[in-house]
């Protein structure tokens, strides 16, 4: 068997850099038709750009449901019906419990696990028609053990890890199959702000004795996405270099 998606359709939230950029390339280079979706459409187009002509981006808040709604019947006229969905959008606002305000709270509520719940609601569809589709959703490891000075972003990732299971459940019988992958620490522009001290900490922590790069959170998702994983659904992906065990 080679993992091949050629033929695909594969809509990636937050593509336009880090590891959403990396997904979107690993889903390209293995034949699929991307749609890159970011907050910043001008990001969203130059990563679809980089790839070249059989992908394209788009400007869309995944926390808003009206261009959640109009974003996904744009990618299934002008790219095609979507066969893989990856909600790997996501943000962060750092801080101890009794500093995050009401906002922050909300903030990352409404795009990593609100936004996840209406790419789903939306792009499932036309899978459960076709009874065909993988949705991934990129979950991390401090949704399974929490993270001193993360409380809501964990909490978003906790709540994405249940989401994934629930729907798997339901989609199951329509062989939709619906999976998260919890990367551990991944340098990014997410990451970057952290102090060169604590990330001395995490290195340290980490058995592979390394960051992990964008790259190897992709290969996770394009083994979900591919045949290889056909009797694989609500499962949870660890891809953290041995750093959660
Ligand atoms: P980056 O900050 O580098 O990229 C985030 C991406 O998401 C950008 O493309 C951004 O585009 C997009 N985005 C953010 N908010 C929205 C929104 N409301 N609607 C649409 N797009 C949005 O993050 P990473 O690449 O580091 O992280 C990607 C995912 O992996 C996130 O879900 C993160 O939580 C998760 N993760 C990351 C880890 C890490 O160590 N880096 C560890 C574990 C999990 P724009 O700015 O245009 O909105």
């Amino acid at each position: 068997m080679k993992l091949d998606l050629s033929g695909r359709v594969a809509l990636v939230t937050g593509g336009s850099r880090g590891i959403g950029q990396a997904i979107a390339t690993a889903l390209h280079c293995a034949g699929a038709k991307v749609a890159v979706l970011a907050k910043n459409g001008a990001g969203a187009q130059a990563a679809a750009r980089a790839l070249g002509d059989s992908a394209r981006g788009y400007a869309c808040d995944v926390g808003d449901a009206a261009q959640v709604e109009t974003v996904v019947a744009s990618v299934e006229r002008e790219v095609g019906p979507i066969d893989i969905l990856v909600n790997n959008a996501g943000t962060r606002r750092d801080n101890l419990l009794f500093r995050i305000s009401d906002d922050d709270w909300d903030a990352v509520l409404q795009t990593n696990l609100k936004g996840v719940f209406l790419m789903m609601k939306h792009a499932a569809r036309g899978m459960i028609k076709r009874r065909a589709g993988r949705i991934i959703n990129i979950t991390s490891v401090v949704g399974m053990a929490g993270n001193a000075g993360q409380s809501n972003y964990s909490a978003s990732k906790a709540g994405l890890i249940g989401l994934t299971k629930s729907v798997a459940k339901e989609l199951a019988s329509r062989n939709v199959l619906v999976n998260a992958v919890a990367p551990g620490f991944i340098d990014t522009e997410l990451t970057r702000d952290i102090t060169p001290e604590r990330r001395q900490v995490y290195e340290a922590a980490i058995p592979l004795g390394r960051l992990g790069g964008g790259r190897d959170v992709a290969s996770a998702v394009l083994f979900l996405a591919s045949d290889f994983a056909s009797y694989i659904t609500g499962q949870v992906l660890v891809v953290d270099g041995g750093m959660v065990l």
